[in-house]
C-alpha cells in the first residue's frame, strides 16, 4: 500500500572506534535508500556517555537528522537496525559502549506504543545529547504527546551531562534545491 510521506527524527549515537566515521557511514547508507530523502543534519556533539554501575566509556558523538521517507515507522527502523548491524554493532548490555545507535527519535505526529516501537522516543524530552543536536534542525516542532516545541523542552531540561557542539553550521542547497547540511565538508 502506499504510504504518504512522513518527516521523521533520527538520533544517532557511536561512542567506539572512529566515532566520526560510523556517523557519516549510517548518513551516507540513509541517503542510498530509495525511498528516504536526507533533509537536514545537525551539528556533531561531543557528549558525556550515559552509563550504568559507573561504568568508564568514552565520551559519545551524537547528531541529529531530519528525512522524508515513504516507509512507515516499522519499516524505517527495521532500516536503522539494518545499518547499526552492517556497521558492526555488538549488543551487550543497555547503555553499552557501540559502535553507532540510531533511534527513531520523532515519526511526524505519530504516538505509537507497541513491544519493539515507542514513538516520540521516550526519552528524548529528558536528554540534552538529544534535545542540543534536535533543536538546531526543528526548534518548532511539536512534541505529540507533551505539546511543547523542541526548544521549549530543551530550556525545560533538568539533564547537566555536558554536551559540546564541534562544527560550524553550514547550509547549501542541494539539486533539489533542499537545504541540506553538506556533512562531508564538515568533517
Ligand atoms: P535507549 O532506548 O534508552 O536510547 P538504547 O538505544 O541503548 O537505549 P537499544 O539497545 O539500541 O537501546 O534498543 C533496544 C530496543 O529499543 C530496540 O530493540 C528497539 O526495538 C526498541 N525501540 C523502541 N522504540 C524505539 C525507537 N523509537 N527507536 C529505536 N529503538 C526503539
Ligand atoms: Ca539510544
Ligand atoms: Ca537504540
Amino acid at each position: 500500500m502506499y504510504q504518504e510521506h512522513q518527516i521523521a527524527y533520527i538520533g544517532l549515537g557511536s561512542n567506539e572506534g572512529d566515532r566520526k566515521a560510523y556517523l557519516c557511514q549510517a548518513i551516507a547508507l540513509l541517503e542510498q535508500h530509495p525511498q528516504i530523502k536526507l533533509l537536514k543534519l545537525s551539528h556533531f556533539y561531543q557528549t558525556e556517555p550515559l552509563t550504568l554501575n559507573q561504568e568508564v566509556q568514552k565520551s559519545y558523538l551524537n547528531a541529529a537528522l531530519e528525512i522524508r521517507s515513504h516507509l512507515n515507522a516499522v519499516r524505517l527502523l527495521q532500516f536503522l537496525q539494518e545499518i547499526e548491524n552492517q556497521l558492526g554493532r555488538i549488543r551487550t548490555h543497555r547503555w553499552g559502549p557501540r559502535t553507532i545507535d540510531l533511534d527513531l527519535l520523532l515519526f511526524g505526529n505519530e504516538i505509537i506504543r507497541s513491544k519493539n516501537l515507542t514513538i516520540p522516543h521516550p526519552e528524548l524530552h529528558r536528554r540534552r545529547f538529544v534535545m542540543e543536536p534536535l533543536v538546531e534542525i526543528a526548534p518548532q516542532f511539536i512534541h505529540p504527546i507533551k505539546g511543547k516545541s523542541m526548544t521549549q523542552l530543551l530550556q525545560g531540561l533538568t539533564d547537566n551531562k555536558k554536551v559540546k557542539a564541534l562544527y560550524q553550521f553550514q547550509l547549501c542547497h542541494s539539486s533539489e534545491g533542499v537545504i541540506k547540511t553538506p556533512y562531508k565538508e564538515r568533517l
